[in-house]
């Protein structure tokens, strides 16, 4: 699509239906640009004109709307985590049109990763009904590691690689997925995915400062949007929670540092809980017999949601959020990580400092939901 057909859609996306004409005037576009432009989106099958819905009819209300194509307008969310990719074709509202999953080994090279992407985007499509592959216009890539600006290879400094950054994830995938699939694609960090699901459409609706706290299978991170904007800091780095040092003569990370938040969560989750049981405990599993009353599990995630609750505590006195946001993917055994953040960010935070520690509101789909925000964003201020 060209720059002015993104805008055209990133407002449609939000504004639901409108006229020609309130699309010239919210865009700022002359009649005929406006003309053109739904025209050809229109024959990429992205874009639909019918006649207005039936009501009282105010003098001068059109008789034909421009609206988004139903599943005409889709976009594929992949997102990996512990090796596993999750792709869904989504409309740019959210609503999820197909999904299919698939394996990637961490060791697989950038190539290899793109064909699993792209194979897994197929399939999801044609799951999502004939006629849709034509009117996907956009992949977001979402990953569980901090996500290297276009050209950078994930370093921190003097050209070291970061250890924990797949092999496939350099500066260079978004291009490689666009080269593949043939529509535009953006590759953005998983929480804060997630931050700007929930900022959008969730929990952190009409604020301007949501902390987001996410939590996965060895993995802990957050997204940060602050004054309305996502923060992700000069390298991608911002809002590794993961990485943030919480016992001095711990164990060394592969980000070089020693104590790092991830292995302290992992040591409370997982080891400290598995001589008591039989069957081998994995965080999904953990969080299933949580939800199902395994009290001695509910108590291990309000640790973990203290021990995370820490340094967001620190987070919340020096940016001062309105709201920290526990993504939902963790499912109804998140309020006993709530409770934990809570409790923890008002004993250890500024009594100065007033943010409300919730739940996700959009479950296992923030992602696809901030897939959604992402590109509207970035569409909405496309240069024509
Ligand atoms: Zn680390």
């Amino acid at each position: 699509m060209r720059a002015v057909q993104r805008r055209v859609v990133a407002y449609l996306g939000q504004a639901g239906e409108c006229s020609r004409a309130e699309l010239g005037e919210a865009l700022g576009l002359p009649k005929g640009t406006v003309a053109g432009v739904v025209a050809g989106l229109v024959e990429l099958g992205i874009v639909v004109e019918r006649p207005a819905a039936p009501g009282p009819r105010a003098a001068g209300r059109p008789a034909r709307v421009v609206a988004l194509a139903g599943a005409g307008a889709a976009v594929g969310v992949v997102t990996v985590a512990s090796g596993r990719v999750r792709v869904s074709v989504a409309t740019l509202r959210g609503e999820v049109l197909g999904a299919a999953e698939g394996v990637l080994e961490p060791t697989a090279g950038q190539a290899t990763a793109v064909e699993v992407f792209a194979g897994l985007i197929e399939s999801a499509a044609a799951r999502a009904g004939a006629g849709l592959v034509t009117g996907l216009v956009a992949v977001v890539v979402g990953v569980g590691s901090p996500v290297p600006p276009p050209g950078g290879r994930g370093s921190g400094g003097a050209g070291r690689r970061w250890e924990f950054v797949p092999v496939w994830l350099d500066g260079a995938l978004a291009a490689a997925v666009r080269a593949r699939t043939g529509v535009e694609a953006l590759v953005e960090n998983d929480a804060n995915l997630a931050a700007l699901g929930e900022w959008r459409f969730g929990a952190g609706r009409g604020r301007s400062d949501v902390v987001l706290l996410k939590l996965g299978e060895r993995a802990v991170g957050a997204g940060l949007i602050l004054g309305g904007r996502l923060i992700r800091g000069r390298g991608g780095f911002a809002g590794e929670l993961a990485h943030v040092q919480v016992r001095a003569d711990g164990p060394v990370c592969s980000c070089g540092g020693r104590g790092c938040l991830l292995h302290a969560i992992s040591t409370e989750l997982l080891e400290l809980a598995q001589p008591a049981y039989d069957e081998r405990l994995t965080f999904a599993s953990v969080l299933r017999l949580a939800a199902a009353g395994d009290i001695g599990l509910q108590r291990l995630l309000a640790d973990v949601g203290r021990l995370a609750g820490r340094p967001l505590a620190d987070l919340c006195t020096l940016l001062d959020p309105e709201i920290v946001v526990v993504d939902g993917s963790v499912g109804a055994a998140g309020a006993h990580i709530v409770h934990g953040v809570a409790e923890t960010i008002e004993r250890h935070a500024s009594p100065a400092m007033a943010a409300a520690v919730v739940a996700g509101e959009l479950a296992e789909r923030a992602d696809v939901f901030g897939a959604a925000a992402l590109l509207r964003h970035e569409w909405s201020r496309s240069e024509v």
